[in-house]
């Protein structure tokens, strides 16, 4: 059981409410077959419960033979992923139909060793390696569900049961009888959440990656006053310095956007507000960069297990025309945060001369942020 719900009950809704899955066959061993029937009995698409064998070869071959005739593509998978979705489904599907045979993979990162039975290396396994004049690099761990034109996954069995190979020695998963049998087998990426529920830590695991994500969003509003002509100040808004006869007043760059966007992010994670953290009494804030604060507001969010969603800002301001930088504020703020830039807005708007920002006095800025845990 994950989360209340059995393991297969799950694997089963996956394929089950697939757009592009018609019949689905569940292969279980003589002792599960009662408790299989009555979970498969709730799904639609349940053609068949048959009895498993004594490998897995076998198990699959038996699920292969009450397929209906018109079957087209078969994917076999482990009812031990439940965690499998639709995205995975749909690639697997695809490059299936494109090559003939296909395996969910994810690039291997670890070192991959042969321990004897008492965890003693043997071997290493090489990263790099020749294979029929041709260089391999990248080792790749495979998943299911793995995907064969059904004629193609026929054929590969077909070969097996006529030859005098141990099939337990080659037939670890079905792309191995394909690869066996001349077959090519492509590569479609993997899901690191498609889990094998393998070991009894793998349950909590797997409840983990279904938790929902906590949301919580954030709202922030700045303004700060022109400064007088002869003070020299630069105007800084999302980041970017902006071409305009006079800037802002301030204690740090006056950045009324990057506050705003600060201010929502900080009051979404509940983690006060940018006059707490950055007080304009604290000399180490005198004309600081904007981008460093809100790199700092980040690191607050990031301790308390806070990510970033969205940010949306809006600059209210009469004078400059603050078009023509919104890509470069979008880079500034997506490259301070590394997050991508479709994750952030910001739009710009007149007060149609009323009001002091009518007037000239100065820039607004109001801004929301979502987070999640
Ligand atoms: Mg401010």
């Amino acid at each position: 059981m994950i989360a209340g719900t059995s393991v297969l009950e799950r694997t089963l809704r996956a394929f089950n409410s697939h757009h592009s899955v018609a019949s689905i066959v569940v292969a279980a061993g003589q002792q599960d077959i009662e408790r299989v029937l009555q979970i498969a009995s709730a799904f639609a698409r349940v053609v068949a419960v048959v009895p498993g064998g004594d490998t897995r070869y076998d198990s699959v071959r038996n699920g292969l033979n009450a397929l209906p005739a018109d079957t087209e593509v078969v994917l076999v998978h482990d009812a031990a992923r439940p965690l499998v979705n639709g995205a995975l489904i749909d690639g697997v599907i695809a490059t299936t139909l494109t090559h003939g045979a296909a395996v969910p993979g994810t690039p291997l990162s670890d070192t991959v060793k042969r321990a004897s039975a008492q965890g003693i290396v043997r071997s290493t396994i090489p990263r790099n390696s020749m294979h029929n004049g041709e260089a391999i690099t990248g080792l790749t761990a495979v998943q299911t569900p793995q995907g064969a034109k059904i004629e193609i996954l026929r054929s590969a069995y077909a070969a097996f049961d006529a030859s005098q190979t141990r099939i337990e020695a080659i037939a670890t998963d079905e792309a191995s009888l394909i690869e066996a049998n001349g077959g090519t087998v492509a590569i479609t990426p993997g899901d690191t959440n498609n889990i094998k529920i393998t070991r009894s830590e793998d349950i909590a695991l797997a409840e983990r990656l279904l938790a929902p994500r906590e949301t919580r969003t954030g709202f922030g509003y700045d303004v700060h006053a022109f400064a007088s002509q002869e003070s020299g100040r630069t105007l800084y808004l999302g980041g970017v310095a902006i071409p305009h006869e006079v800037g802002l007043e301030g204690h740090s760059d006056a950045d009324v956007v990057l506050h705003a966007i600060c201010d929502a992010l900080l009051g979404a994670a509940s983690l006060g507000d940018i006059g707490i953290l950055f007080p304009n009494t604290d000399s180490a804030f005198k004309d600081v960069s904007s981008l460093k604060l809100l790199s700092a507001v980040q690191s607050r969010l990031t301790e308390a297990g806070w990510s970033i969603v969205n940010i949306d800002a809006t600059a209210v301001a009469e004078a400059p025309k603050l078009m023509p930088y919104r890509d470069a504020m979008l880079a500034a703020i997506s490259g301070e945060l590394g997050i991508e830039v479709s994750r952030v807005s910001v739009k710009a708007t007149t007060s149609e001369g009323m009001g002091f920002v009518g007037r000239r006095e100065g820039i607004a800025c109001w801004a929301v942020a979502l987070v999640q845990r």
